[in-house]
């Protein structure tokens, strides 16, 4: 054969019958596709995509396109149909107590101090175990999952359980265990406190869905010592500081009374705050405290309805968000709040704080929204990591219904999702490329054996607490 009759048969190969199947061939094959839906995307320039689509492999993000171009360039075994839906990054929820799911209505209507001190505190002491915890932790994530969040930070005892709950459903936390002067559930002394967080902190260190944490409770919880331990263990493992600062006006009060300093001047002076410290609350700062968080790059979580319930009073997110500081939204632990819906927090944040200044314009939807996604990322240290549907990001997607009658009629994305939607209209929740719920199915958590199990803790909570018959539920 000549070199010429060669090519022309080798033209005649390529361009043939051939040409479709090789144009399939050069598809990159992704894990899972989710195509079709408004992709809000929450990207430096708030990308929108009109009948846009998603590409997923090994957990993370390649591609963010209109769906014509990911249905070009890539293939997958498993497809999402989003068509008629919104697509949005998952959404982060700032700050948790889980497993107080189960003292969910317990003691309501008291401020912080009375609610902590006689209810809380004892019922704790009588109550937590790791069976508490890890029943209290699967309802809660069960929840959370169900409303679209897909990473939480949380605080608590016992906290290898609930990393253990978390990672076998899917889930994503930054999970934090509990650092505090009295003897508790699961450390009677500070010494056992660090020897744990130590073990747990190099168990999880490198896991995808869980980033361990040490939570000293609060700056009047643990002493001065016990902070600076804390400050060096996270230097040398990298691990995140979840705490409280300057929840509530007492808090500030007392700390200047006793140390002469309010709990943030306190606490930088002994050199505890820096850029892992994520800090729930901060509703008491003066302006110059904010300006040292944010050259510290301290992360900040704003608890709204918590902060309502128990009248802790209103953090002053507005000028937060006018210095671009890194706040996100949580929902503090269900006992105050006494849900773990972060749509109710978007839309309770945007509406307190024009309440509170008297002006409409402060904390928009985009903002509320932005809280419960990319800026609640950098609260948490992660917005390399989540917080935006972006190539290289891990893949928490959530699919959302967009035809609800609370959602029709349509004009505006973000309106849409903070004013209007509720958590029920979430339908599909992705956590780190796989898919945790469909079609509101989720499938990775039993509801029934949840329910169950949290059924009868209540009535082993309600008889520790000195009742002789149980009332009716
Ligand atoms: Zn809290």
């Amino acid at each position: 054969m000549t070199k010429s009759v060669a090519s022309l048969l080798l033209l005649l190969f390529i361009s043939g019958g051939t040409s479709t199947a090789l144009a399939q061939k050069r598809k990159i094959i992704v894990d899972l596709i989710v195509r079709g839906g408004t992709v809000v995307t929450m990207d430096g320039s708030r990308r929108v995509i009109e009948n846009g689509g998603v590409a997923v492999k090994s957990g993370r993000i390649v591609a963010v396109d209109k769906t014509a171009a990911i249905d070009r360039n890539y293939a997958a075994r498993e497809v999402v149909n989003a068509t008629g839906k919104v697509v949005i990054p998952g959404l982060i929820n700032g700050h948790t107590h889980v497993p107080m799911t189960l003292f969910r209505g317990l003691a309501d209507d008291l401020d912080l101090q009375e609610w902590l001190n006689k209810y809380i505190f004892p019922a704790e002491a009588k109550n937590v175990t790791e069976e508490f915890v890890r029943v209290g932790t699967r309802l809660g994530l069960a929840e959370m999952i169900r409303g679209g969040t897909t990473t939480y930070c949380d605080m608590y005892y016992f906290e290898d359980a609930i990393a253990d709950e978390t990672f076998k459903a899917g889930m994503r936390g930054v999970l934090g265990e509990t650092v505090i002067d009295f003897a508790v559930a699961d450390n009677k002394t500070n010494e056992q406190a660090m020897a744990y967080v130590e073990k747990f902190v190099s168990h999880w260190k490198g896991n995808a869905l869980i980033v361990p944490a040490i939570a000293p409770h609060a700056p009047y919880t643990v002493s001065e010592d016990h902070l600076k331990a804390v400050r060096a263990f996270s230097d040398r493992t990298g691990a995140p500081i979840v705490t409280h600062i300057s929840e509530t006006k007492r808090e500030v009060d007392d700390s200047i009374k006793a140390k002469g300093a309010s709990p943030i001047d306190y606490l930088n002076r002994i050199g505890f705050l820096g850029d892992r410290v994520i800090a729930a609350h901060v509703v008491w700062p003066s302006e110059e405290e904010l300006s040292l968080l944010k050259k510290l790059g301290v992360g900040i979580v704003h608890n709204p309805q918590s902060n309502m319930k128990l009248a802790s009073g209103v953090a002053p997110v507005p000028e937060m968000l006018k210095d671009d500081l890194p706040v996100g939204l949580g929902t503090d632990g269900a006992a105050s709040n006494n849900d773990l819906n972060l749509w109710e927090e978007m839309d309770t944040a945007a509406k307190l704080h024009k309440l509170i200044s008297r002006d409409p314009k402060v904390v928009n939807a985009e903002q509320a929204f932005e809280m419960a996604t990319i800026r609640g990322a950098r609260a948490l240290h992660l917005e390399k990591e989540i917080g935006s549907i972006e190539t290289g990001k891990r893949a928490d997607i959530v699919i959302v219904d967009l035809d609800d009658l609370n959602q029709t009629p349509y004009y505006n994305i973000y309106s849409d999702l903070v004013y209007a939607t509720k958590a029920a209209d979430v339908r599909t929740v992705i956590i780190e490329g796989r898919v945790i719920m469909r079609d509101r199915r989720l499938l990775t958590l039993n509801e029934e054996t949840i329910k169950a199990d949290a059924r009868r803790f209540r009535e082993r909570i309600i008889i520790s607490l000195g009742a002789k018959t149980l009332p009716e539920e």
